[in-house]
């Protein structure tokens, strides 16, 4: 989990060595021979269309003997193309074979039999059927041993600790997804532009502040033998009103940064804005934390207050708790 990284952490270099804002992927690597206060206060500008798309992986499913399952009942339950559970609504085809409500959505004739999927034909006996049932959770190949009614499984699978990982870089662009071991080494190649900084308290500089539209800042953070992901995003939340979010997530689970807690703190000109909280697992994602407004939210003007030169330096500090 080694990435070479510049050292210089630590306070100061605000305002120096502006960083060329450029998009995820692309740009210059960061190495390790930057000089110290350009390193401090060097940030990696991208410009995002929009946020993290959910997971859509769809791991495949084993109805084998789960406890207080009943598998010859569920089995009947997988729909034919795509292997996940047919569940209430259901659907079926004339000729009476079932399919699932996402391929139900995308296919027009049905798979094993070519009869048409339109007008839509419900079967009502199965739905009550399925409701009496528990279903294993999407990711019990991965280990989930949870079996749940039809109903609380999107809930559950939306939070379940074995969902793979999706890529916690802000913006759609990425569309990786794996286990949490593997997205150090996945930002490490597919990420490169994105610096870090080794210690607990560092300046993450965001250059060219008043860039037009949706606007992401990435950076990384090592301490404590973890890793955390810094993201200043500005976004309009609400029509018209453009809005900045700053927020620190853990490359780790929910349960491991419940150990950790961050600092934010603008600084300048007789003035000071800070905002303390639990860093946010990478399993929740960026989107997340500015849906909920969990996050340093600040309008323009306030950025415009607390920045030189059109440059942001927003101190970070990680501590344990
Ligand atoms: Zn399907
Ligand atoms: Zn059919
Ligand atoms: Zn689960
Ligand atoms: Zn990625």
């Amino acid at each position: 989990m080694s990435r070479p990284s510049s050292a210089g952490a630590g306070g100061g270099g605000l305002g120096t060595g502006k960083a060329s804002g450029g998009k995820h992927g692309g740009g210059s690597g960061a190495a390790a021979a930057v000089a110290a206060a350009a390193a401090a206060a060097a940030s990696v500008g991208s410009v995002a269309g929009s946020v993290s798309a959910a997971p859509s992986s769809a791991v495949s499913l084993t109805t084998a003997s789960l406890p207080g399952q009943t598998p010859e009942l569920t089995a009947l339950f997988e729909c034919p193309v795509c292997f996940d559970y047919v569940l209430p609504p259901i659907l079926q085809c004339p000729g009476g074979h079932l399919i699932c409500n996402s391929c139900h959505q995308k296919l027009s004739c049905c798979r094993t039999c070519r009869g048409p999927l339109t007008p839509s034909i419900r079967n009502l006996a199965m739905e009550k059927v399925a409701s009496t049932l528990p279903f294993p959770c999407k990711y019990s190949s991965a280990g989930c041993l949870l079996n749940l009614h039809h109903s609380e499984k999107p809930d559950h699978e939306e939070v379940c600790e074995f969902r793979p990982y999706t890529c916690p870089c802000p913006g759609a662009t990425c569309k990786w997804h794996g286990s949490l071991e593997a997205v150090m080494p996945h930002l490490m190649h597919a990420h490169k532009s994105i610096t870090t900084l080794q210690g607990e308290d560092i300046v993450f500089l965001a250059t060219d502040i008043s860039l037009p539209g949706a606007v992401d800042w990435v950076m990384m953070q090592s301490c404590f033998n973890h890793h955390f992901m810094l993201v200043l995003e500005k976004q309009e939340k609400y029509e018209g009103h453009q809005q900045f979010f700053a927020v620190v997530l853990l490359i780790g689970t929910r349960k491991q940064a419940e150990n950790f807690a961050y600092r934010l703190e603008l600084n300048g000109n007789r003035r000071r804005l800070t905002w303390e909280a639990t860093p946010r697992s990478i399993h929740d994602g960026v989107a997340a934390a500015i849906m909920n407004s969990d996050c340093l939210v600040f309008d323009t003007s306030i950025a415009h207050l607390f920045a030189d030169n059109g440059n942001l330096g927003i101190n970070v500090t990680i501590s344990m708790c």
